[in-house]
């Protein structure tokens, strides 16, 4: 059972997530928690840390990724603490863990670290005994016998990857949702709650911005093959239904062979604060890409949408492509160190764009989807940047101002708000 951050906000909410576990416990099962910070926590710790003094000459703070990990991994330590007094409160044997009590091993990324191992020995022989493990999310043991953490929204992760070590028969993701929907529901109220979605169609929602799991737990559930559920802490923790062994409230990540009646389109996901850079009028010649693209990887800049034009008279031709709106800087300093080797003319770039994208298994098989968006977005005026697709998925680059009507446009346009 995991609980996220709007679950675990203050005492009551962690007197109602007792409840939850508690309800899980007296039906017989043996139980491991994990939860997240409290919410805002995590984000006012990562704070602090922004706020420590520069270094000399850059804009970057002064911190070691070490020390950054030290700090923001706290908030989960608090959580732990207190659910594991919660259910002793409520007379459930209890016991809090932190990741490097268990231990949770990961590699050495400070801030994104990824877990390599874990061992479960102790958690199941006090599972055993009868102990529900409240485990502290969000962080590991790095190589250096440091703490290390997971990258936001981590926890998630913590969940699938101790649910894989402990074999459980099941992973419950529960958040201030019940389940995962055909769109995010603050955007789009009339989204629908979808019963199953396919492991590949969740990876491609979180990957492009849904944010209701962290990817890398879907890729771990997927590998493990975790039955993983997210469903709602909000609902009354005694509710009829709620403690359904096989079918509980809310949404279930499968393989696609479970889901019976396949829709060509199952969700829209969207991302802020992208940013799209051009550079203009460079040589058309082998390499130009590798000029570019080889020195922003250096400097870690994750580049997503590449378009490059056919050029008119076979010497020059134009490059466009993506990244996050806070590299925008740091990309713009690495091409003018290199604008020797690329060789272009000049270089453009825009903040505050949005990325909407359709998801569905059922494009592998059917023709016309991405036309249908491209018509309703027009119909709506809004211009299309840039766009990019996959056998599962289109994604489309607009102005940030259109971002909800175009995230409603494409939810109705493919029938996802009628039941
Ligand atoms: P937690 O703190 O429990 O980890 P998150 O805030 O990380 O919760 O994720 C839950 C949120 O994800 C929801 O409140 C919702 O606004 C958002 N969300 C985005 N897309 C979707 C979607 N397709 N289905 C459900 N929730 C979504
Ligand atoms: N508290 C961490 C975060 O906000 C991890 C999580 O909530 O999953 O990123
Ligand atoms: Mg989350």
């Amino acid at each position: 059972m995991k609980f996220g951050g709007t679950s675990v906000a203050d005492l009551d909410r962690i007197h109602n997530v007792a409840r939850h576990v508690k309800r899980e416990v007296d039906a017989g099962h043996e139980v491991a928690v994990v939860v997240s910070a409290m919410s805002g926590k995590t984000n006012e710790l990562v704070g602090w840390v922004d706020n420590m003094p520069k270094v000399a000459g850059s804009n970057a703070p002064f911190y070691d990724a070490r020390e950054y990990d030290a700090v923001v991994a706290s908030g989960e330590q608090v959580t732990s603490g207190l659910l594991a007094i919660a259910l002793q409160s409520k007379g459930v044997n209890a016991r809090s863990w932190q990741g490097w009590q268990i231990p949770i091993r990961t590699d050495n990324a400070h801030g994104a670290a990824r877990i390599l191992d874990i061992d479960g020995s102790d958690i199941i022989r006090r599972m055993g005994e009868g102990q529900v493990a409240v485990v502290a999310g969000f962080q590991g043991l790095g190589p250096d016998n440091r703490l290390a953490t997971l990258g936001r929204g981590g926890s998630d992760t913590s969940a699938v990857a101790i649910a894989a070590a402990v074999k459980a028969d099941r992973c419950d993701i529960y958040t201030d949702v019940d389940g995962v929907y055909t769109t995010d529901p603050r955007v789009e109220p009339k989204a629908r709650r979808l019963k199953k979605i396919a492991f590949e169609e969740m990876l491609e929602m979180a990957s492009l911005g849904a944010k209701v799991l962290q990817v890398r737990s879907v890729e771990l559930a997927m590998v493990h093959k975790v039955r993983t559920f997210v469903r709602s802490s909000f609902e009354d923790p005694d509710a009829p239904g709620m403690g359904d062994l096989l079918n509980p409230p809310g949404t279930l990540i499968c393989d696609e062979d479970e889901i019976v009646e396949q829709e060509v389109v199952t969700g829209i996901a969207y991302a802020k604060d992208e940013a799209q850079i051009s550079l203009r009028r460079l040589a058309d010649r082998p390499g130009v890409s590798a000029a570019i693209f080889g020195p922003l990887a250096e400097a870690h800049i994750n580049v997503d949408m590449i378009v490059q034009n056919i050029s008119e008279d076979g010497s020059k031709t134009d490059m466009t492509f993506t990244v996050p709106s806070g590299d925008v800087n740091k990309a713009l300093k690495v091409l003018s160190e290199s604008k020797e080797t690329i060789g272009y003319d000049v270089v453009q770039s825009e903040s505050g764009l949005v990325k909407v994208s359709v998801i569905g298994i059922g494009m592998r098989s059917h023709a016309g989807v991405a036309a249908s968006a491209f018509r309703a977005l027009a119909e709506k005026g809004i211009n299309i940047k840039a766009i990019t697709t996959s056998e599962i998925k289109i994604s489309i680059l607009i102005d940030g101002p259109y971002a909800e009507l175009a995230v409603r446009t494409l939810h109705s346009v493919y029938g996802l708000d009628k039941s």
